[in-house]
């Protein structure tokens, strides 16, 4: 039988890696190895039929030598521990290297919350927040949407943490609706991050994105945006697929159109003047730039020699696997890493905050004017990183940059 796929010792060898190409301090490396904290929790939800469900979940609190801890919550049947812990060490380096004042975490449900009602999954999101309440905080611990979960879920967050403190703090929770305190632009964040950086990367390697191929693997919160914005760039959107199947067009795909289908239908399958291609086709087919933006460890050993993408654009945490980057680096293929192509995401939440924080509220051209500055600085330090050193990948490039920050925050500080 094969070995279990360790995630957390994968990112734990692509960080050694960089920090040998840096020379870093070892004790910076010793304090980056394991994360500071993970809590784990039990939930009992009162189901709808009156039955108690126990669920388990995480929450994970890697580095925060930068600023409060920083990130998501999935509801995921593998949101496991290892998984909860490798994404939390993710963020510490996805802050760093977009230079936000964050650490890094990440939380995780066992569940699967396409089998739970709207009530049950309510109860469920207010009983994981009752449960990590004494380690988050405005100033501590700052959750936000991730695998399925979304601003409706947020206000259940922000709510329950309220009634628990006796006061309402917003900045407790980001990508809150926006009534309630949530910014403006956050919904598109991500999507609109990872075409900031395509955007940049096309100007620095000399590509021309005009009628640029672009297929898609994910049509939620991430992908459906980069589907948008790429094609208001001039992108041709070719290929699109969700967990249910995927539609491919040679001729090119309206994301908007795509999108009310899918929001009539459920899904992007059957979309009118397409043919259908399953996920496994998509992320071998001919393209210009391959983003895969649903879950982890899609391109494996087992696929990875088979991509003809020339650029893969990591929207999803963790898409590609160390030997398939191995792979698709032998093959020439340009991969921009999720540290850098999906921060969007994490960027506007701390908007989100510090709008929270000073009570104040900008307009959504100022969100946007301010993510594509964060953005394109960001992609400029990891170009330069990649330039200056032979031999190393933009995601080691990427690396670098976060390492070198979270360094000089320890040191600052003492701590090594
Ligand atoms: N879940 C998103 C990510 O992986 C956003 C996290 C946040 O906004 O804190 O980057």
């Amino acid at each position: 039988m094969s070995q279990p796929y360790r995630h957390y010792e994968v990112v734990s060898q692509l960080v050694e890696k960089a920090a040998h190409a840096i020379s870093l301090d070892p004790k910076v490396m010793e304090l980056l190895k394991e994360p500071m904290r993970t809590l784990t929790v039990s939930i009992p939800v009162t189901m709808d039929d009156g039955s108690i469900r126990v669920f388990r979940g995480f929450r994970c609190q890697h580095n925060n030598v930068l600023g409060p801890f920083k990130g998501g919550i999935r509801f995921h049947p593998e949101a496991d521990e290892d998984e909860v812990k490798t994404l939390a060490a993710l963020m510490t380096y996805k802050c760093a290297v977009v230079g936000l004042p964050y650490g890094g975490a990440k939380g995780g449900v066992l569940c699967d919350p396409r089998e739970l009602s709207e009530g049950e999954l309510e109860r469920l999101s207010r009983g994981f927040i009752r449960a990590i309440a004494p380690i988050i905080g405005p100033d501590q611990d700052i959750p936000a949407p991730d695998v399925n979960t979304n601003p409706k879920i947020m206000g259940w967050f922000v709510d329950e943490y309220a009634v628990l403190q006796g006061r309402y703090q917003r900045g407790v929770v980001t990508g809150k609706p926006i009534i309630i305190g949530g910014s403006q632009g956050r919904d598109g964040a991500t999507g609109r991050g990872i075409m900031y950086v395509i955007r940049e990367a096309a100007a620095a390697f000399g590509v021309n994105l005009k009628g640029a191929t672009v297929a898609v693997q994910g049509f939620g919160n991430v992908g459906s945006y980069a589907a948008k914005f790429l094609y208001d760039l001039g992108c041709k959107i070719i290929a699109v697929a969700d967990i249910f199947g995927g539609v491919y067009c040679r001729d090119g795909i309206d994301p908007y159109r795509l999108k009310e289908h899918e929001m009539g239908t459920g899904s992007v399958k059957d979309f009118p003047g397409t043919a259908p291609i399953s996920n496994e086709e998509l992320l071998t087919m001919e393209c210009d730039i391959l983003i895969p933006a649903a879950l982890g460890n899609q391109l494996t050993r087992e696929n990875a020699d088979k991509v003809k993408a020339k650029w893969i654009v990591e929207g999803a945490n963790g898409p590609t696997t160390p030997e398939a980057d191995e792979i698709l680096k032998e093959k020439g293929v340009l991969v921009i890493p999720d540290i850098l192509a999906n921060a969007g995401g994490v960027t506007v939440s701390y908007f989100e905050w510090v709008q929270n924080n000073y009570n104040y509220y900008w307009s959504a051209e100022e969100v946007d004017r301010r993510l594509e500055r964060v953005m394109v600085e960001a992609f400029r330090a990891v170009k330069d990183a990649y330039t200056e050193r032979d031999g190393v990948d933009l995601r080691v490039a990427a690396y670098i940059v976060a390492l070198e920050r979270l360094a000089a925050a320890m040191k600052a500080r003492g701590w090594v």
